[in-house]
């Protein structure tokens, strides 16, 4: 699809010969028109194009005042506008610069500068949109867990620190649930990797489709996954964990001409910012005693952390600062 042109004059006549001038290029084909420097800044908001020329002298809103909404809104600035100017007024042309324009082109203007400027420009454009797809793409590889598109578990550590600051600050509260897998081992040794991966592939599923928006979930381990529930009490992490287990349970995973069900056991510890403070590191290994408590009484169960499953939690945090 080719490039969409915003064209900014206050004389229809100079924007159909703008028009006129650049469809003579392939690239440019689609247009909008706006008249002045305020119906432009709502085209350039609503439309997205890929390339502004505006004119800079117009009555009330002019090119200046257009360059100054759109330095209002930063995710508007990747797209390049091109200022006509009248002849010879270099200082005009310094200060169209300066106020973000890409470029200029003096009126009357010469076509084929007119045309190799905005080639230029736009060519620029697509580039940086590329680059930033890109970045995006990167960002988000960063951020995931290759087999089961959840969050990694780096991502998981810094999020859960800037929770428990928010705790914290706010005092509302949060909670973190980790499942394990029961007897997952089994799955591999019996089926084959295939079939383990398929198990947690699913079962991750199951967890991101059973929380809310707010929830982060991500691969914890091998075949561990962590949730942060933000805004959540522990009467509320125990709902959420105890659905979750049984639809976990209830679910039968297929490979080829196999199918199977798996258990999982969960831990939860939660937060409300109140009390001794606990570091992150603390947290986790309260959800992570609650979880081993959970498989020592026989798996396929929710277990709440509570002090008595961590003797010496007091001894060691004070001992290690
Ligand atoms: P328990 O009920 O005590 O949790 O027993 P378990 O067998 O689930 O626990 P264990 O920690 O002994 O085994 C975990 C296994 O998970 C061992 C490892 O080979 C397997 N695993 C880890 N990551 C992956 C993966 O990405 N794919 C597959 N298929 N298996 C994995
Ligand atoms: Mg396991
Ligand atoms: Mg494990």
């Amino acid at each position: 699809m080719g490039a969409l042109v915003l064209l900014v004059d206050d004389s229809p006549t100079i924007r159909s010969q703008i028009r006129l001038t650049l469809e003579q290029l392939p690239e440019f084909e689609r247009f909008v028109e706006a008249g002045d420097g305020l119906q432009a800044f709502k085209m350039l908001a609503d439309t997205q194009p890929d390339l502004v020329l505006c004119d800079l002298i117009m009555p009330v809103f002019d090119g200046l005042k257009f360059l100054a909404l759109r330095a209002t809104r930063p995710d508007l600035s990747h797209i390049p506008v091109i200022m006509l100017t009248a002849e010879g007024d270099s200082n005009r042309k310094v200060e169209v610069l300066d106020r973000g324009a890409s470029d200029y082109v003096t009126k009357p203007f010469n076509e084929k500068e007119l045309l190799a400027r905005v080639r230029v420009h736009l060519r620029l454009k697509l580039l940086q949109d590329e680059l930033r797809q890109a970045n995006m793409r990167l960002e988000s590889l960063a951020v995931t867990d290759g087999l089961t598109g959840l969050f990694n578990r780096r991502y998981f550590d810094t999020l859960l620190v800037s929770e428990m600051q928010r705790t914290l600050r706010y005092k509302t509260p949060m909670a973190v649930i980790l499942l394990d897998v029961d007897h997952f081992k089994h799955v591999n040794d019996t089926y084959g990797h295939p079939m383990g991966d398929e198990v947690l592939r699913n079962i991750s599923r199951i967890v991101a489709a059973g929380v809310r928006s707010t929830d982060s979930v991500a691969r914890f381990g091998g075949e561990e996954i962590g949730i942060v529930l933000t805004q959540t009490d522990l009467p509320g992490a125990i709902e959420v964990a105890e659905r979750l287990r049984q639809q976990v349970a209830a679910f039968s995973h297929t490979l080829g001409d196999k199918t199977i069900q798996k258990t999982a056991s969960f831990g939860i510890a939660s937060f409300d910012g109140a009390g001794t403070p606990v570091s992150a590191q603390q947290f986790v290994q309260r959800v992570d005693q609650a979880l081993y408590r959970a498989k020592k009484n026989g798996r396929n169960q929710v277990v709440t952390w509570s002090p008595e499953l961590s003797p010496g939690e007091v001894e060691s945090s004070l001992s290690s600062g």
